[in-house]
């Protein structure tokens, strides 16, 4: 067969050498006499599969320590409902850029449970451009910026970390995650769905700061406990194991992150 390649948005081309690894361990995964969606999520050969993913990630991605990484399931839609649940109370507010569809998605999401506004959309409502530092004033009372690092459909990339001063800054990276080196210490949290760039649909990455992990705590506490699917600090509690995890999504993932750590 001749292999097309598949640019658009939304599950996309995997390189041939994972694809070509995943047909052998769909049967047999190592020394485990199954396959890998056969095996326990807690058993070590998974564990270790992981973890690997895990460690790949921070080397690739430069993530300081400190910092979360965990390996969710829902997608980068659940994350503009999950990331505001976790960090503003009813009485608090982020503040969004406005670059895009998915930029609106997740504002809109937001407000379910916040006073969330848009701090910049573009003035003709034709998604463009993206705003240069100094065309927005952050609100003082903001609890952190929220922005799309590449709005996926309309084409606009952001060149550089947006200046937010000292705000936490949150960033969905969904279609450009690993494409290109990123100040992880300048971001509060940072999640993607896997499917563009990263592996298959199922699993999404979310990088967690100490601020936002502790914010999360206090957030669950004054609540009673968050609702444990969608409460950070569990998550990364249980090293992304709570409940059952994406197996065959996370080991195609680890395996992509070696393909393009292998790439140099
Ligand atoms: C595709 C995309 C999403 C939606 O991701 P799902 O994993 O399908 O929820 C969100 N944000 C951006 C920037 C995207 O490109």
């Amino acid at each position: 067969m001749t292999r097309l390649h598949n640019f658009s948005a939304g599950p996309a081309a995997l390189p041939l050498p994972v694809l070509e690894e995943l047909g052998g361990v769909l049967q047999e995964f190592g020394e485990m006499g199954a396959g890998i969606m056969e095996i326990s999520h807690r058993s070590k050969a998974f564990t270790d599969v992981s973890e690997r993913a895990e460690e790949r990630l921070r080397r690739l991605l430069g993530i300081p320590e400190g910092y979360a990484v965990v390996m969710l399931q829902g997608g980068a839609s659940l994350q503009f409902y999950m990331s505001a649940l976790n960090l503003l109370g009813p009485e608090d507010g982020a503040d969004f850029i406005i670059t895009g569809v998915w930029a609106e998605k997740a504002l809109k999401e937001a407000k379910r449970i916040s006073r969330s506004t848009a701090l910049w959309t573009p003035s003709d409502g034709i998604f463009n451009r993206v705003p240069a530092d100094g065309s927005y004033m952050v609100s003082s009372d903001a609890t952190y910026v929220h922005y799309t690092t590449n709005n996926t459909i309309f084409g606009t990339q952001f060149q550089s970390t947006p200046d937010v001063g000292a705000k936490p800054l949150i960033a969905d990276m969904s279609s450009d995650i690993c494409s290109r080196p990123v100040d992880v210490s300048k971001h509060a949290v940072i999640y993607a769905g896997a499917q563009k760039n990263l592996g298959p649909s199922g699993v999404t990455v979310v990088i967690l700061s100490p601020w936002a992990q502790q914010r999360s705590r206090e957030r669950s506490k004054s609540m009673g406990g968050l609702p444990s699917m969608l409460d950070y600090g569990l998550m990364a509690d249980k090293k992304s194991l709570f409940n059952t995890p994406n197996t065959l999504g996370i080991y195609t993932l680890e395996r992509v992150l070696a393909w393009i750590e292998d790439q140099g």
